[in-house]
Order: C-alpha cells, then sequence, then structure tokens
C-alpha cells in the first residue's frame, strides 16, 4: 500500500463502526474502484464542515442560528426533552408523539471513561432552565447505570425551589436499551407513559 492510501485508511478506521478490514475496503473502493466518486464525496465533506455546527440553544445539528426544532415557532418551549446523541432525537420526532424542544447531551456521565459533567451539553441545559419558560423536563436518556447517573446530576443541578416538573420516559424496553433502537409505536408509548422522577 502507498502511504497516502494509509493515511486515509487511518483516518477512516478512526470512525464508528469502522474496523482495519472496512476502512480498507472503503479506502480502496474510493481510490481505486470508483475514484470518479471521489470528488463529489470531497465536496459534499467540505461544505458540511464549513455549514453544520451545533445548536447554540439544545446541540442539535444546525446551519444557520439555531436548528430547525429551536427556530419553529409551533413548537411547545416549555416542554425540554433531554437526550444523549443526536439520533435519539431524529426517532423521537420520526415517531411524532414529541411537540416540544430538545437538549442533546453528546453522551452520559460515565466516570469509568472519563466522561464527567464539563465533558457534556449539561451546563447549557442548567442555563437554559436557570433562564425560565422551561415547565417539564423530559429525561429520555438510557435507562442503563450511566444514564440513570446523568439523570440524577440533572436533578440535583436544578434550581432549588423551582417548578420545573421532571418526568421520564418509560421504556417498555429490556434493561440497557435506549431510545434510538426503539420502533416509533415503542416511542410513542413510552413518552405516553412517562413518570414523575423523583
Ligand atoms: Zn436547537
Amino acid at each position: 500500500m502507498t502511504p497516502a492510501f494509509e493515511k486515509l485508511q487511518k483516518h477512516l478506521k478512526q470512525l464508528p463502526g469502522l474496523g482495519f478490514r472496512s476502512s480498507e475496503r472503503i479506502a480502496l473502493h474510493l481510490l481505486v474502484e470508483k475514484p470518479a466518486q471521489l470528488p463529489a464525496l470531497v465536496t459534499a465533506l467540505e461544505e458540511a464542515a464549513a455549514a453544520v455546527r451545533r445548536c447554540p440553544r439544545c446541540g442539535n445539528l444546525a446551519e444557520g442560528d439555531l436548528c430547525g426544532i429551536c427556530a419553529d415557532e409551533r413548537r411547545e418551549r416549555g416542554a425540554v426533552c433531554v437526550v444523549e446523541h443526536v439520533p435519539d432525537l431524529v426517532a423521537i420526532e420520526r415517531s411524532g408523539a414529541f411537540k416540544g424542544v430538545y437538549h442533546v447531551l453528546h453522551g452520559k456521565l460515565s466516570p469509568m471513561h472519563g466522561v464527567g459533567p464539563e465533558e457534556l451539553n449539561l451546563a447549557a441545559l442548567l442555563e437554559r432552565i436557570a433562564a425560565g419558560g422551561v415547565n417539564e423536563l423530559i429525561l429520555a436518556l438510557p435507562n442503563d447505570v450511566e444514564g440513570e447517573a446523568t439523570c440524577h446530576y440533572i436533578t440535583e443541578h436544578l434550581p432549588k425551589g423551582g417548578t420545573v416538573t421532571t418526568t421520564r420516559i418509560g421504556f417498555g424496553l429490556p434493561s440497557g436499551g435506549g431510545v434510538l433502537y426503539a420502533d416509533a409505536v415503542t416511542l410513542k408509548s413510552a413518552l405516553e407513559g412517562r413518570r414523575g422522577y423523583r
């Protein structure tokens, strides 16, 4: 293999879900088998890198000031659904069961893996709540130990004497399952079956 090929493969291998074999296969595909596709991919990567960023309010993907959901006047601003990752938000949106807004943490607390509150989009959530206007916080985080620890952290840090109702969505899923792997019907019933949290 050539140095440039190996460099490309090394970068591909760092992407989630790609190991040595799959990164090698993709690099070969791009450089040798279908090189005509490469310029369009490079352009798409450059355009996405320049245009897409985190929504400063909720952490969702955004182009422009706010993401499409935060900018949508018809959404119920008082109900904030807290999710681990953007694909969880997408799954809930697809279920059509939620008309509020979101907050994406980009992870969950995991001291074992060096993920503390500073590594997550948590301070912005607490600032959002402190600023007022949030009536209900719906914790749609995984029902595993780390998800539970994250829920505890959030409730412990809510403004004292505040009026925010905190609920946790009922999963109807095996322990350890998350929002992303639930089908639309399960998600809809999980949201409808949300319970008061602490
Ligand atoms: Zn947003």
